[in-house]
């Protein structure tokens, strides 16, 4: 039986592939400060531990371990990562579990998995909300617009450094806003698919909602099973390659994406554009790379996962306002 360790595992994406990974077969160990929020872990063993020392990263990660995947991050929305408030935590604290993971997994020869970011993408090609520019090689000259990004592209150099040095079979993917049900929707690291929905859930028809900025700005996002499927593909191809894009490039304006969740709600709303933290101008996943790379890419259509996903949180909301 393979024995996987998952860092991150009482995250969003960290509970779902606790799922997968089971479902495949797996003993699984899980670590995080917290367990999931939703619901019950599917990890054998979850452990609550501080990954920041490397004691407990030692703990985990022990002979008979054969893949790790390192998910584990103090991370949020662009209200968590855009205000400034959290710069020095976001760095030093994701750092910190990159550089033990990366050196003990190294020591045991686990593979490991690392969850970058679409957010190390330079900003300046990006101002163009029609045209961004998110091709893997784009990434240099370096100009990522939040130090999120930054600590991200320093952990892919790290993770790359053990595998030139020292042989570590590291595994990057650059995950472009993942997003479904058991994910943060009200504790200010939500990300806009799950705040979009939260406001239309908790809107009476013909209300209005707030959203920042003019609502131009586009992005894309990718529904959570597509996530785990492409890091399973990932994890499963016979060789390493140069970080990947896991995105879609179903591309739409924040306008948009609140028309698509108001129509599967079934209401009718006004929107309200306010000041806020808004990030990149635009943002899309370039799938080219990872379909030559791995003959796959994302194509499940964003509608198809906010459906699930608005009802989710539409029954989140309901259960809070009892
Ligand atoms: P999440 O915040 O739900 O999960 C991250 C988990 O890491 C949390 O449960 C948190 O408690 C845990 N963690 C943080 N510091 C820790 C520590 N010191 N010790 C132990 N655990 C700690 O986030 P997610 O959406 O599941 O994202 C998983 C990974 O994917 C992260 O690395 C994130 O940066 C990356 N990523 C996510 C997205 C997305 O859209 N969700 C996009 C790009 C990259």
């Amino acid at each position: 039986m393979r024995t996987a360790v998952i860092f991150g595992a009482g995250g969003f994406i960290g509970s779902h592939l606790a799922e997968r990974l089971k479902s495949e077969g797996y003993y699984v160990i899980g670590a995080d400060l917290k367990y999931p929020e939703f619901g019950k872990t599917a990890c054998n063993e979850f452990s609550i531990a501080d990954l920041r020392y490397l004691e407990n990263v030692e703990d985990l990660i022990q002979q008979g371990v054969t893949e790790v995947y390192q998910l584990a991050a103090d991370m949020g929305g662009a209200g968590y990562i855009f205000s400034g408030d959290h710069d020095a935590d976001v760095m030093h604290n994701s750092a910190l579990i990159n550089l033990h993971t990366a050196k003990r997994a190294t020591e045991i020869g686990a593979k490991v998995f690392y969850s970058s970011s679409a957010c190390m993408y330079p900003a300046y090609n990006q101002t163009d909300p029609n045209n961004p520019n998110c091709s893997e090689q784009s990434a240099y000259p370096a100009a990522p617009d939040s130090e999120y990004g930054w600590e991200k592209l320093f952990s892919e150099r790290l993770y790359k450094s053990f595998q030139r040095n020292y042989g570590l079979d590291v595994r990057i993917a650059r995950f472009h806003n993942i997003f479904g049900d058991r994910g943060s929707w009200n504790n200010g690291k939500e990300k806009a698919p799950a705040a979009l929905c939260r406001k239309v859930a908790e809107a009476v028809n013909g209300g209005t909602i707030d959203i920042w900025g003019d609502g131009l700005q586009t992005r894309s996002f990718l529904y959570i099973d597509e996530c785990l499927e492409g890091i399973r593909r990932l994890m499963e191809a016979p060789q390493s390659f140069e970080p990947l894009n896991i995105g879609s490039e179903e591309m739409v304006t924040i306008n948009q994406l609140a028309e698509i969740i108001m129509d599967i709600a079934g209401k009718e709303l006004n929107i309200n554009h306010i000041s806020g933290p808004l990030g990149v101008r635009g943002r899309c996943s370039d799938n080219k790379l990872i379909q030559d790379k791995l003959g796959w890419s994302p194509n499940y259509p964003l509608r198809d996962g906010l459906v699930k996903t608005y009802w989710w949180i539409n029954e989140q909301v309901k259960n809070n306002s009892k």
